[in-house]
C-alpha cells in the first residue's frame, strides 16, 4: 500500500469519525445491541429496522475512538439494504481484513480503509465491534457483546 492511499484511508476515518453518518437513536428499531471494548473504552449501540430478513434502516451511538466510531459510520452505509446472510458474509470478510490485512474481494468499498488496523492489534477489537454488535442485531439476540468475554 502507499504512502498516499494510507493518507486517503486516515482521510476517511477521521471524517467517518468526526461527522458520524446514521448517528442516531432509531425509535422505529426493531432489533438493538450493543457493543463494549473495556481496553480501549468503547460502547456502541446498533439499532435496526429488519423487515423479514432484510436490514431496512440502521443507526448507531456510542462513544469511543476514532476507529470504532467510523468502523460503526461506515457499517451502517455497508449494511443498509441488506439481507441478514448479506451482512453474515460482509462480517467474514470484514473481519479476515482486519486480522490479517488480507482484502480477498475488490468490492468491499469504503470498509477498506480498515485494512491497516491488522498492524496495530489493540486497534483490531475498536474495528470489529460494532460488527460484532451487528451480527447480534440481525441474529436478533438483542445483547451486550464484550470484545472480552467472547472470542474474538
Ligand atoms: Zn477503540
Amino acid at each position: 500500500m502507499s504512502d498516499d492511499l494510507n493518507e486517503l484511508y486516515q482521510q476517511v476515518i477521521l471524517d467517518h469519525s468526526r461527522s458520524p453518518r446514521n448517528f442516531r437513536k432509531m425509535d422505529a428499531a426493531n432489533r438493538t445491541a450493543q457493543g463494549h471494548n473495556p481496553l480501549c473504552g468503547d460502547n456502541v449501540s446498533l439499532y435496526l429496522l429488519m423487515d423479514g430478513d432484510v436490514v431496512r434502516d440502521v443507526s448507531f451511538q456510542g462513544s469511543g475512538c476514532a476507529i470504532s466510531k467510523a468502523s460503526a459510520s461506515i457499517l451502517t452505509e455497508a449494511i443498509k439494504g441488506k439481507s441478514r446472510s448479506d451482512v453474515k458474509a460482509l462480517f467474514d470478510r470484514v473481519h479476515e481484513m482486519v486480522t490479517t490485512g488480507r482484502n480477498s474481494s475488490a468490492d468491499l468499498g469504503k470498509l477498506a480503509v480498515f485494512a491497516g488496523v491488522h498492524k496495530f492489534p489493540a486497534r483490531v477489537k475498536c474495528a470489529i465491534l460494532p460488527w460484532h454488535a451487528a451480527m447480534s442485531a440481525v441474529e436478533g439476540k438483542n445483547e451486550t457483546v464484550s470484545t472480552e468475554t467472547e472470542d474474538m
